[in-house]
């Protein structure tokens, strides 16, 4: 009989899951790994630990139930695995496939070749609609249905779990936080505060695959009747919005439960006549697409975690170690810091930033807002700005993250460019100021007209809001106006580019959606990964977050 060990990855649940299923004929135990690599990344927050940790919690008790031992350890992925080996001699290795940030992929490359070494079968399964080794990405929506449609893996009563096995403590984040070393210390220093202005209203997402569940049927039964009309205020979204994101990023959902319950509930709808309810559930069965839409360009061209899809873009703003791109300096500094702590002089931007900064969450307008703000007005390369986000966003998913990032900060070369307003959007999205005095309590005394444009209130009436400008809340860190020509000019004029045009090709063959039909070409996440490139103009703060790097040209099998 063979020794299975089921590595859970971002996939921490019970239901429709194929490894834990694939166990049941063998002797088998679950692992969670916490990786130094993963706390240690520019990406981490210790509240990506607390919301996997509690996904742990509940997942080993429901296992324990049925029999399979969830091991918890930490350390580096090779010397945890051979330990196991060691001790246990197990025999096969199974888990879902990842796409996640570079590190994953080289750790991933790494326990590959441990397995040909030691003879261990490492067996893989998609959980997405990601496919990998892509060929092309004609008929990719096709073979996303078919996978979403495939019948859910049955949830086993039982397994053989391995005997006298030590299972672990599941370690609180104070144990582990000396392993995040000296890079977290720095960001926590910039949310510090934020977190301690939550106000006592604000809704963070409850943890674990039973709360992703009730979320999900609570939505799919009722509150997504108003999604299409809650998506693009924050006032309205905080609970129009499914609010499963996280569940996903965690897999403490599977999308194909989400997928088929949601398509379920819309045949249910329209049965009873519930027009409303059935748009608002299509609008969203949409979005569960463009999940792995997103993803899916990642996998295929990992190198844009971390460079322009549309290399014509390449040191078009400060910061980036290529050729002829102007330096990083204390503007740039002073301009990202303002940003994430939410002190721009610009209410909505200000609202946004500290709402994510508490709570882990704001709505797609509001991150696409936000990421515009800092790439077009503030003219800030996306990496520095999209650490921050993903450190912030509980949800963070690389694929789509650095997509957005990127196609937000117009560099993908082929989508339009969208320069947004912050005061448009403010008075759009929160036209009686809600969200800005809930989140700013520094305007909370101002008057309903100025409260979007505060620096033009006149010196008498900012001594009697309480806020005057430059002490109370800081004056706009750019002239809006000014700043969005001067980043239109630069942006037009490199679309305008013989080079641009040409590449716009290459990018939409092998990423956009396909309505054309075009032939396809593509490498697919498996073929060479390309070099990674350092800053040296961030090496201090490490702003690109790109120093635990290694350049490996190996490739995982
Ligand atoms: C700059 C930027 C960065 C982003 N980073 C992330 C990220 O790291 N992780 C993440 O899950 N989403 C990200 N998004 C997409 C989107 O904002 C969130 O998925 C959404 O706000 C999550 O809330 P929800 O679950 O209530 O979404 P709902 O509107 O209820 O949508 C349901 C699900 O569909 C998917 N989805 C929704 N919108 C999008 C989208 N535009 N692109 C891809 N998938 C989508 C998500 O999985 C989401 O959970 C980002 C958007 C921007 C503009």
């Amino acid at each position: 009989m063979s020794r299975s060990l089921v590595w859970l990855k971002r996939d921490l649940r019970l239901q429709d899951h194929a490894p834990l299923a694939a166990a049941g004929d063998d002797e088998a135990a679950a692992l969670w790994l916490i990786e130094p690599a993963w706390l240690q990344s520019p990406e981490f927050h210790p509240r990506h630990f607390a919301f996997a940790r509690a996904c742990v919690d509940e997942l080993r008790c429901q296992l324990a139930a049925r029999g399979m031992p969830l091991l918890v350890r930490v350390g580096p992925a090779l010397e945890v695995l051979e330990d196991l080996r060691q001790r246990h001699g197990f025999d096969r290795l199974l888990s879902h496939e990842e796409t996640g940030p570079g590190w994953t992929y080289e750790r991933d490359v790494a326990v590959a070749a441990w397995c040909r070494a030691q003879g261990v079968v490492w067996q893989e399964w998609p959980q997405h609609g990601v496919v990998r080794r892509l060929k092309s990405r004609s008929g990719w929506a096709g073979r996303w249905a078919v996978r979403m449609n495939e019948p859910l893996v049955a949830t086993l009563s039982g397994w053989r779990g391995w005997a006298g096995v030590e299972p672990g403590a599941l370690p609180a984040w104070t144990a582990l936080r000396s392993l995040a070393g000296a890079a977290w210390a720095t960001h926590e220093h910039a949310i510090a505060p934020a977190e301690a202005a939550r106000p006592s209203d604000a809704r963070p997402t409850t943890p674990g695959e039973q709360s992703g569940l009730a979320l999900l049927d609570d939505f799919l039964s009722g509150r997504g009747r108003a999604y299409r009309r809650s998506l693009s205020s924050p006032l309205t979204a905080e609970s129009g919005c499914s609010r499963i994101s996280a569940h996903l990023a965690f897999g403490a959902l599977s999308l194909r439960v989400v997928h088929q319950g949601t398509e379920a509930a819309i045949a249910a709808a329209k049965a009873q006549g519930d027009r409303a309810l059935a748009s608002g559930l299509r609008g969203f069965a949409g979005r569960l697409r463009w999940h792995c839409h997103f993803m899916q360009k990642l996998e295929s061209e990992p190198a844009i975690e971390f460079r322009h899809f549309a290399r014509a873009c390449d040191g078009l703003r400060p910061g980036e170690d290529v050729p002829g791109a102007p330096a990083w300096g204390a503007t740039q500094a002073a301009r990202l810091q303002a940003w994430c702590t939410g002190q721009t002089g610009f209410p909505m931007v200000d609202a946004c930033m500290r709402s994510l900064n508490a709570t882990g969450w704001l709505n797609f307008r509001m991150r696409a807002m936000l990421v515009s703000f800092a790439s077009y007005h503030l003219w800030l390369h996306w990496r520095p700005t999209g650490l921050h986000l993903a450190r912030q966003f509980t949800d963070f998913e690389a694929g789509i993250h650095w997509s957005q990032m990127q196609m937000q900060s117009g560099t993908t070369g082929i989508n339009t460019l969208r320069i947004y307003s912050p005061t448009k959007q403010a008075l759009d999205q929160d036209p009686n100021g809600d969200f800005i005095r809930r989140w700013v309590p520094e305007l909370a005394e101002v008057p309903l007209p100025w409260l979007h444009r505060p620096w033009t209130m006149d010196a008498t009436l900012q001594q009697t809001t309480g806020c005057v400008i430059d002490r109370d809340y800081p004056a706009p860190i750019v002239d809006e106006k000014a700043a969005a020509q001067a980043a239109k000019d630069a942006m037009f004029g490199l679309r305008r580019r013989r080079d641009s045009q040409q590449e716009a090709d290459r990018i939409q063959d092998r990423h956009g959606s396909r309505k054309s039909g075009l032939p396809q070409t593509g490498l697919g996440r498996r073929g060479a990964p390309p070099p990674r490139q350092k800053s040296p103009a961030d090496t201090q703060l490490d702003l690109f977050g790109m120093s635990n790097l290694s350049a490996s040209g190996d490739e995982p099998t």
